[in-house]
């Protein structure tokens, strides 16, 4: 296996990073996780104007060709389906210190390619169960920080519960999953998911599947939703990039809607994934 570090192709065996280093000591750092389907990268430019974004508002001085660098990773690693993790840290300090180095140290930069199922994903057909917590992260989620510890921790919970994943809440209306946003679908037909802003990271997959929502003429309030409102509702899903659209059919304990995967759920898979695809292989 073939992976990027700083400038380098290497194998994954050789690629060390320094115990200096802000991401290891302070989640000093940013990434992206771009999918992979038919051995073409799905949205990399959306993925790279988020980069960027989350780059610019830590400050850190980083540059490099974010395409070019997945791309040669799939080919290199001959990955068809699965994903790329890109990772950007401010970089290796003298000594443990909060305030930052000189503004010409080099940030660490590293990629890697792993293989994963994401067509064929067998939630897709049962559907997401779901439990809520509170929402304990910091009040910058729309920054993709490698400061995962409270996701995790709550990916925990769903484990020890028995079911799929956490949607988080503060003041009991929900922000977004571990690791994807959030959205229902009301019993009058309308798709409401929460506003772009601090509470939540931007979703690359949000955004294709808003636009596929209004082309198929539903309609769209981008708000906060409580859990109520999330129980009872006609559909519920998710979107991220590894699990695209994926539908949710239970959450606290309470079956949605027939407790199913919703029709219209399915219709804008089918459609979020006919488009991504098209748009990939130009
Ligand atoms: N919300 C959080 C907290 C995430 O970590 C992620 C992705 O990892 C998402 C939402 C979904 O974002 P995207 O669709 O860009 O993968």
């Amino acid at each position: 296996d073939l992976v990027y570090l700083n400038g380098e192709y290497v194998p994954k065996s050789s690629a060390n990073i320094s115990i200096f280093d802000r991401g290891l000591l302070f989640s000093d750092a940013v990434y992206e996780v771009i999918s992979v389907i038919d051995d073409r990268l799905i949205d990399m430019d959306r993925h790279v104007s988020r980069l960027e974004r989350s780059l610019g508002e830590l400050s850190i001085n980083a540059f490099a060709d974010w395409t070019a660098i997945s791309q040669y990773l799939v080919a290199e690693n001959k990955l068809k389906e699965g994903l790329i993790y890109l990772q950007v840290s401010r970089g290796v300090m003298d000594e443990r210190e909060y305030r930052w180095p000189a503004p010409d140290t080099p940030p660490t930069i590293f990629a890697f390619a792993q293989e994963r199922a994401l067509l064929e994903n067998p939630m897709a057909n049962r559907g997401m169960r779901i439990i809520t917590r509170p929402d304990l992260r910091w009040q910058r989620c729309d920054i993709k920080t490698t400061q995962l510890l409270y996701a995790s921790l709550m990916k925990m919970e769903a484990v020890a519960a028995g079911v799929d994943d956490v949607w988080m809440t503060r003041d009991d209306m929900i922000t977004e999953g571990t690791s994807q946003n959030a959205h229902i679908i009301s019993s009058d037909g309308v798709l409401i998911s929460h506003q772009l802003d601090r509470r939540i990271l931007p979703g690359v997959t949000r955004i294709e599947m808003l636009a596929q929502a209004s082309a198929m003429e539903l309609m769209v309030e981008e708000r906060a939703f409580s859990i109520d409102e999330a129980k009872n509702a006609a559909e519920a899903f998710v979107t991220s990039s590894t699990l695209l659209v994926m539908p949710v059919v239970e959450i606290d304990g309470h079956r949605i809607g027939d407790g199913k995967p919703g029709d219209q759920t399915g219709k804008i898979r089918q459609n979020y994934l006919a488009a991504v695809q098209r748009a990939s292989s130009t």
